[in-house]
Parts: structure tokens; C-alpha cells; sequence
């Protein structure tokens, strides 16, 4: 069967496998056939060999960390043959530490977890895979264009989680959320935001292309200029761009009791002046916060699955600005700048 493959640390290693082998039975019960994978930025770096990790005893590296297949056979009877499913991509390190013992494995805390088609398993990208139940996520039928999507909701189903458990510190009433960054976690955090009723604001650098449309489509209001120039005080601040200019101004610019969530990876060795004593007196007066968040357990998969079934079907699908069929993988893995999301086909 196909196989999208690369030799992690090796640049331009990406290959199409024709004879990789079929999953064994040790991955899991459940066989499934592959219908979709996702493509973003963390594939673009284990591509460019600056990321990723073979699994044990292996030099090839199976890429796909944002499933969607069709569930062939499940003799545990959890699925049935037909059902959408997606794998979740990150399992606990076998210690455990105190989160992955409770199957909180997105706050691991010795770092030893593995990730399908990231960190020493194997990735959904080829024609089929197997998957344990706990570790299998029912989609709503009618998300069978679009369900590849639901690892990136499922990233910004733990954002607000955490927002929320955050801000039930005290008596919390938000109002108005900006989102910093109208890339796919941008665009799913903005929605996410809609579904609990916020008045949303996302802001980005681009004037033109798809993202501005998006986001009113969404009932959100676009803003191209920096954070500094929003007349907004907003209570909570997704930040989805890591941008160390956009960072710092996301950290300043929400209001008294504010929650500044970030969720993109910089990629450091740039520095940049900035009154950290300002920044201090702002979020102790303010009792703001600001937190990281990375990743999801289960609970935020199936909060994600939700999301999408009530999510606009056409909005979502207006998401993928390119399905590309299996054949022309290496099209697929080369960005471009009117990307949002790039899915590999597996039914082409
Ligand atoms: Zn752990």
C-alpha cells in the first residue's frame, strides 16, 4: 500500500512508498481505510529535516498527523464498518507522569510521549491504519469533506478549555475575544469563539486572498492593522501567529482581568526590545494572565467532533484551499502563500 514517508533530519527525503506494509495488528484493533490527511506547518519542518523522529529500530518516518479515514473492521465493536474517524495523534510516555496517568497527555510532563507522523510513531499519511478505540474519534457523518480538520479544532477545543477553567477563578463575564492570526488555528479558535457568543475580532497581515472573507463570513470583524492601532480592550486574546512583535503587543493589549492564550511556536534567535518592567506592572494590576497551550486529550477531540457537527459546512470546507490526490504528494508539501489548509487525497 502507499505510504507518504520522509528520513527525519534529512531534507528533501519525502518519498511515496508503493510497497509499504500493511498496519500490524499491535496498532490496534480497529482497521481503517485512509480517506484524507491534513498538511501544516509542523509537516513543512519535519520535511525541511528540522523536525520529527523515527519510531524505534526504523529510519523512515510515516507523515499524517491530521486523520480522517473510514472504519474497515472493528471486532471490539466501539465503531462500525463505514463510520468516520479520526486518530488521535498524541499517546502517553510510558512512565507515566501525573498527567498522562489521567489521560491528560497534552500537558505531559517529562516530554517522552510520542506522536503519530511527528515523534516515534508511525503517521496516518498512507492508504491504511489501524488505531486502539481510546484512541479512536467518531465523526458526525456529514463531516466526511472536512473532518480532516478536526486535530487543528481539536487544538483550540483545549485553548478555550483552558480559558474557560482559567476564568472561573473569579466571576468571569467575557464579551469580546481577539484572535491574533488568520491561519487555520486562527480561523477554528474565531470559531469557536462564535459558538460561545463573543463578539470576535482576528486580526492578520493579509489585505487580500481568502482570510478577510472568512472571517465575516464568521459574523467576526477582520482588522489588518497591529494589535497596538485596535481601539479594543478585548477579555481574551487567542494568539495563533508567534510572532515576537505580535506576542509581546497580544500580552498588553487585553483589559482588566484578561486571559491571553498563545498557541504559536516561534522559532526563536530573534531578539527585540521591550519594557518587561511595564509588562510586569500591567498583568499584577490587572490580575491578567498569560498562558501556553499545546495539543489535546481526548475530552478536546470530542469537544472538537462537536464543534465541527455544529460548525457551517461550507465555511469549513471554504477552509481547504487545496485538495491535492496522493499521486502529486510532493505538490502538496510545498507551501504556498494562498494556503490555509492543504489535504492530501487518498480517495484520488
Ligand atoms: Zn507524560
Amino acid at each position: 500500500m502507499r505510504a507518504v514517508t520522509v528520513t527525519p533530519g534529512v531534507p528533501n527525503s519525502l518519498r511515496l512508498v508503493d510497497d509499504h506494509p500493511e498496519p500490524p495488528a499491535e496498532e490496534g484493533a480497529i482497521l481503517v481505510e485512509a480517506l484524507a490527511v491534513g498538511i501544516c506547518a509542523t509537516d513543512h519542518e519535519i520535511v525541511s529535516g528540522g523536525y520529527g523522529e523515527a519510531p524505534p529500530g526504523a529510519t523512515a518516518l510515516v507523515l499524517g498527523h491530521e486523520s480522517l479515514g473510514r472504519v474497515v473492521e472493528d471486532p471490539t465493536g466501539t465503531l462500525r464498518p463505514g463510520d468516520l474517524v479520526a486518530g488521535i495523534v498524541r499517546h502517553p510516555d510510558p512512565v507515566p507522569c501525573p498527567n498522562c496517568a489521567v489521560g491528560e497527555w497534552d500537558m505531559c510532563r517529562n516530554g517522552r510521549y510520542t506522536e503519530h507522523g511527528i515523534k516515534a510513531l508511525p503517521g496516518f499519511a498512507r492508504d491504511q491504519w489501524r488505531v486502539e478505540p481510546g484512541f479512536a474519534v467518531r465523526l458526525d457523518p456529514a463531516l466526511a469533506p472536512v473532518g480532516m480538520l478536526l486535530e487543528p479544532t481539536s487544538v483550540v477545543a483545549k485553548a478555550w478549555d483552558h480559558i474557560e477553567r482559567i476564568g472561573a477563578r473569579a466571576e468571569w463575564q467575557p464579551r469580546t475575544v481577539l484572535v491574533t492570526g488568520a491561519g487555520p488555528i486562527g480561523l477554528l479558535a474565531a470559531l469557536l469563539a462564535t459558538q460561545r457568543g463573543l463578539a470576535v475580532h482576528v486580526l492578520d497581515l493579509a489585505t487580500a486572498g481568502p482570510k478577510p472573507e472568512l472571517v465575516r463570513a464568521l459574523g467576526a470583524t477582520y482588522h489588518a492593522e497591529p494589535v497596538t492601532q485596535l481601539d479594543l480592550q478585548p477579555d481574551v486574546l487567542v494568539e495563533c501567529t508567534g510572532a515576537p512583535t505580535v506576542v509581546l503587543d497580544a500580552m498588553c493589549a487585553v483589559g482588566p482581568t484578561g486571559i491571553v492564550c498563545l498557541t504559536g511556536v516561534s522559532s526563536g534567535g530573534r531578539t527585540i526590545d521591550f519594557d518587561a518592567g511595564a509588562l510586569n506592572r500591567e498583568l499584577v494590576l490587572e490580575n491578567n494572565v498569560v498562558f501556553g497551550s499545546v495539543n489535546a486529550n481526548r475530552r478536546h477531540w470530542e469537544l472538537a467532533a462537536d464543534a465541527l457537527a455544529h460548525a457551517d459546512q461550507g465555511w469549513l470546507a471554504s477552509l481547504i484551499t487545496r485538495r491535492v490526490p496522493v499521486g502529486a504528494y510532493a505538490e502538496a508539501y510545498t507551501p504556498s502563500s494562498d494556503d490555509i489548509k492543504v489535504v492530501l487525497d487518498f480517495t484520488a
